[in-house]
């Protein structure tokens, strides 16, 4: 069941809206406790596979979990074994490397643009002083 939120406003009746529109403008007291008691379900619900080589962990012990950041998320990610987590955490590393490394290109290029901007302004005070 994937259903975004906009069709589960759609789908539920009157009354519930109602209900929730009230919650909403009281600070939505019972729509977070609902919404976190969702998330600790799911976090605590066991994963089904590797993340790295798709091995079944249902069933398996000494599973490692990783939490982790991405893209403003919470991500969770599970392994069957220490070597499938470090090639997870290497490939990690080297997405976020990749990520550091387009942030600072593009700030190089944010600088070279202002630095531009500054010469093609002394350039014209220039032109106005021969003037
Ligand atoms: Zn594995």
């Amino acid at each position: 069941m994937n259903i975004l939120i906009k069709e589960f406003i759609d789908s539920i009746d009157e009354e519930e809206l109602y209900k929730l529109q009230y919650d909403l403008s009281k600070g939505s007291i019972a729509l977070k406790k609902t919404v976190e008691e969702k998330i600790k379900e799911i976090e605590n619900r066991k994963r089904k596979h590797c993340a790295v080589c798709g091995e079944e962990l249902v069933e398996k012990e000494g599973v490692y979990t990783l939490i982790f950041p991405h893209e403003n998320l919470t991500k969770k990610a599970s392994f069957c074994a220490t070597d499938c987590m470090e090639f997870f955490l290497g490939k990690l590393k080297s997405a976020n490397s990749i990520i550091k490394a387009n942030e600072t290109e593009k700030n190089k290029n944010e600088m070279n643009n202002s630095e531009m901007k500054n010469e093609a302004i002394s350039e014209e005070n220039i032109n106005k002083l021969n003037r």
